[in-house]
């Protein structure tokens, strides 16, 4: 497809705007003009239109279609909350307004949602306070680590390591290294989580930490998870709950309660915001009593009056993490998404999220082989079996052969601790129509791998692109041969 550059013919035009009606400004020194207009397409408006839905068309993303990308919770996002944060009154707010005495009273509301979110988030992890700063989840991740590196410094203790599961998403020990910590791993028991032995072996006066997802990345709770917060905490560590699996236990359990210090909770993922490409999502961070004091600046508080505002003077602070308060039009539609299911939703999220996995899981069992045994949380791994693999059918063409159906593929090659891995979380938002459909092209695949494995190391067929070399694609991004 063309660029809309290309495209673009001299003096077409979108919009042709009316006879200047203020004088021309005159003393601009001529050493700041420009000397040639500047360089934009120039196009009808139909042209434009065309130009941009054609793009759109070739995105996937869950307005379109099943999205069931494993660690991602790719849920759909109500169309409500969009609308919510298109109010002016929302929207066309100036960030400095909150700090200034005279717009106080125009950010009273944007500051009470941030301040009711995170009340509600306090309430739904078992935490004392939040910052709502991060702008995703590994964003909150080093916003913890560094809290828990002020915490350790507060104490005099000279700690220089963090514990973290084999099964762990890679933003895990990025974000510990980034903030100083030698990172060591702890292998997963023969159930698939992690081993409380290894553990145990692991531990000495080095340990600032433990960093977990549960349920984890294979879609298990580890039944150990207290003892393992307790063990941490016998050597002075702190337990950080990794919250991109919160969706599955959102309602029903409380990572404050296992024992966890530290939680990020990633609002793109259990509260139904919207990813946005990688870009604007929000890792709100939450600490239990003992840690408030670290938190960014500024942090919401109520105020005498009852009205809320941002307090910046707080000596023990780790200090800024983002400019202003985070993406707040994201932490503004996961409010309106708390407030749209309630209390009683939630709870059905979680349980609907957990049925809806393990459904897809039995469906499929006897067709590849599952990572781990019996009931799984919000998502279940798969790998591919032996005859796919003698038949030199791998994960990756059966990802690719999804495409050619109409459905996104599911996380593959992740957890690393299983072979051929396929990831799947279908989300409590699916229809048993979509999940069946989706089961019913994987089976069709399974098939094909055995009867015709060739065809499958062809797709996709349907897309502009057929296989590129996705490391060229990402280092040397050409769109203009698409
Ligand atoms: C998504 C995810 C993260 C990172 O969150 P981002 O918002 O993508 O930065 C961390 N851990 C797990 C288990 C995840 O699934």
């Amino acid at each position: 497809m063309r660029l809309v550059f290309e495209k673009s013919v001299p003096g077409r035009r979108a919009v042709r705007t009316g006879p200047r009606d203020v004088p021309a400004v005159t003393n601009i020194p001529a050493g700041l003009l420009r000397q040639d207009g500047p360089d934009l397409p120039e196009l009808s408006e139909p042209d434009v239109v065309r130009h941009f839905t054609a793009l759109s068309r070739r995105n996937f993303g869950v307005d379109t279609n099943f999205y069931p990308l494993g660690s991602c919770t790719m849920k759909y996002n109500p169309k409500v909350a969009e609308r919510i944060a298109a109010y002016p009154g929302f929207a066309h707010l100036h960030p400095l307004l909150a700090q200034l005495k005279t717009g106080r009273l125009l950010t009273r509301g944007a500051l009470e949602v941030l301040y009711e979110t995170d009340q509600w988030l306090r309430e739904i992890t078992g935490m004392a306070g939040f910052t709502m700063q991060p702008l995703a989840g590994a964003h909150g991740e080093l916003t913890g680590m560094l809290i828990m590196a002020a915490y350790h410094r507060d104490r005099g203790n000279n700690k220089s390591t963090v514990l973290i599961p084999d099964s762990a998403h890679g933003t895990n020990p990025a974000s510990a290294a980034i903030a100083g910590y030698k990172v060591v791993c702890v292998p997963s028991d023969e159930h698939g989580v992690m081993d409380v032995k290894a553990l145990e072996c692991n531990l000495n006066d080095e340990v600032a930490g433990v960093m977990l997802t549960c349920p984890n990345t294979l879609g298990l709770f580890n039944p150990h998870i207290k003892t393992i917060c307790e063990l941490i905490h016998d050597v002075d560590g702190l337990a950080y709950y990794d919250g991109a699996n919160l969706n599955a236990i959102a309602g029903k359990a409380r990572p404050g309660d296992f024992g966890f210090d530290i939680v990020h909770v990633n609002l793109h993922k259990t509260f139904g915001t919207p990813h946005g490409g990688g870009g604007p999502g929000a890792g709100p961070v939450g600490v239990k009593e003992k840690l408030l004091a670290f938190l960014p600046v500024p942090i919401i508080v109520k105020t005498g009056d009852g009205t809320c505002a941002l307090e910046y003077d707080r000596p023990g602070s780790i200090g800024y993490i983002a400019p202003f308060y985070g993406n707040f039009g994201i932490v503004l539609r996961a409010y309106v998404y708390m407030l749209m299911v309630g209390k009683e939703g939630l709870t059905r999220v979680a349980e609907n999220a957990v049925l809806n996995a393990n459904y897809v899981r039995v469906r499929l069992k006897d067709h590849y082989s599952a990572a781990a045994e019996g009931l799984c949380k919000h998502e279940c791994v798969f790998s591919v079996p032996k005859p796919m693999l003698d038949n030199g059918v791998h994960a990756i063409d059966i990802a690719k052969a999804l495409i050619d159906r109409g459905f996104h593929p599911p996380t593959v090659y992740f957890p690393t601790t299983v072979k051929e891995a396929m990831m799947i979380e279908p989300t409590e938002t699916e229809s048993k129509e979509t999940l069946d459909a989706f089961i019913d092209a994987m089976i069709e695949i399974a098939n094909e791998a055995v009867s015709e494995p060739e065809r499958l190391k062809s797709a996709p067929t349907t897309t502009p692109v057929s296989r590129p070399d996705e490391t060229a694609a990402a280092r040397n991004l050409n769109i203009a041969c698409l």
